[in-house]
């Protein structure tokens, strides 16, 4: 092996693409327009393309994105927001933060995703939208939520933050990319997101005209005119630099992909006669872009298999150790004896291996006989 092996290797990858990224870089900086500059504009229209929606709004970071849907769609204090309790925090932070009440519901225990089943039971008067989250890389089954969603009269919000790229299937045949199914979806350009940039950045999508305005006009402080302010709104606005980035490494984004399932594939195989191990459920209705590899430890010997890996020079995460509503900061949401037992469960069971676009043959080889050995397998 030539390099220790990483979650994520973005120096590696870099260096395939570093004449391009230089370049675009070094011509942002050269025009001095750092401030929604040409190549913003030019990668907001590369993404309505590549996702084949009518409106991209280009924003700070993926938590932003996921403030200025909320806010566009005109909910009231104390209005309830169905979320899943097993995502990263922002999901559930924007929601208490603009004053509406967080929902935290179970998931899935194969696909770690929210399902209109488990929606319905929490939906109540004061319901007012839906955020599931795309997690890992895999598409919710979004037929049936946006059914539920009509017949309640509800926003759906896509949390599409670790699963751009990934298409989901109708049941008509029709195909959609993640993030343009709902009302609106938000992503993230966190570096080591599958789409990345060097820095913060995130956008906006929808089909709907209306919403995209709202969108744009709250991510430039709630105004059309300069200096003249329809509503209060925020400053969130990708960097120039950022963009430029972007638009090099989402001609990548496909091929990236495929690498990772490539590698998604190869530990399946690898771990499929281990019977301590899970390896992540593929829907039938989603393709899956492996933001992460995500498999679960049966034997109650997930931290144990963690620290023997790391002793062996093999990095991997705990994608998340703790329900967002056993945290501190929402138990303001929740009675003491709140309880949702297989979210629990997986956190006690998940973790994560490395995973990216760069790895080679001989470093997969090496976590995987590691992994085995623990398992006297
Ligand atoms: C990364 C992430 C976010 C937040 O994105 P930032 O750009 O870091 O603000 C939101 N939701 C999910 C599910 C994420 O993974």
């Amino acid at each position: 092996m030539k390099q220790p092996i990483q979650m994520v290797d973005l120096k590696t990858q870099y260096h395939h693409i570093e004449n391009e990224i230089n370049q675009s870089v070094i011509d942002c900086i050269a025009s001095t327009s750092f401030i929604n500059g040409p190549a913003v504009k030019e990668f907001q229209i590369s993404l309505e393309k590549y996702l084949d929606v009518k409106h991209v709004i280009p924003c700070a970071n993926g938590t932003d994105s996921l403030q200025i849907a909320m806010m566009a769609l005109g909910l009231e204090r104390g209005d309830e927001v169905i979320c899943p309790s097993f995502t990263y925090v922002a999901t559930a932070e924007v929601i208490g933060l603009l004053g509406l009440t967080p929902i935290m519901v179970e998931v899935d225990e194969k696909t770690f995703n929210i399902t209109a089943e488990i929606i319905e039971k929490s939906i109540t008067i004061k319901t007012k939208a839906i955020v599931p989250v795309h997690l890992y890389g895999q598409s919710c089954d979004m037929e049936p939520i946006m059914e539920l969603a009509k017949k309640y009269n509800l926003f759906v919000i896509e949390d599409n933050a670790q699963a751009i790229g990934a298409t989901y299937t109708f049941s008509d045949g029709r195909t959609a990319k993640t993030g343009t199914i709902g009302h609106i979806g938000s992503t993230s350009f966190f570096p080591s997101k599958n789409l990345g940039c060097y820095g913060d950045g995130g956008a906006l999508m929808t089909n709907d005209d209306e919403l995209a305005q709202k969108m744009r006009m709250i991510a430039n402080h709630g105004q059309e005119k300069k200096y003249y302010h329809k509503v209060l709104g925020c400053n969130s606005r990708l960097d120039t630099i950022q963009a430029a980035i972007l638009n090099i490494k989402l001609k990548h984004l496909d091929s990236y992909s495929q690498a990772r399932n490539q590698m998604a594939s190869y530990y399946d195989s690898v771990f499929a006669d281990v019977k301590e191990l899970q390896v992540p459920e593929r829907q039938y209705n989603s393709s899956h872009v492996f933001h992460q590899y995500t498999m679960k430890v049966k034997n109650g010997k997930r931290d144990e298999l963690q620290k023997f890996l790391s002793d062996k020079g093999i990095p991997s995460m705990i994608y998340y150790p703790l329900p967002l509503y056993k945290q501190e900061a929402f138990q303001q949401f929740v009675d003491s004896n709140f309880q949702l037992p297989i979210t629990e469960s997986l956190c006690d069971e998940v973790l994560s291996l490395p995973i990216h676009t760069e790895m080679e043959l001989d470093s997969m080889e090496y976590v995987c006989s590691q992994v085995k050995s623990f398992f006297n397998n």
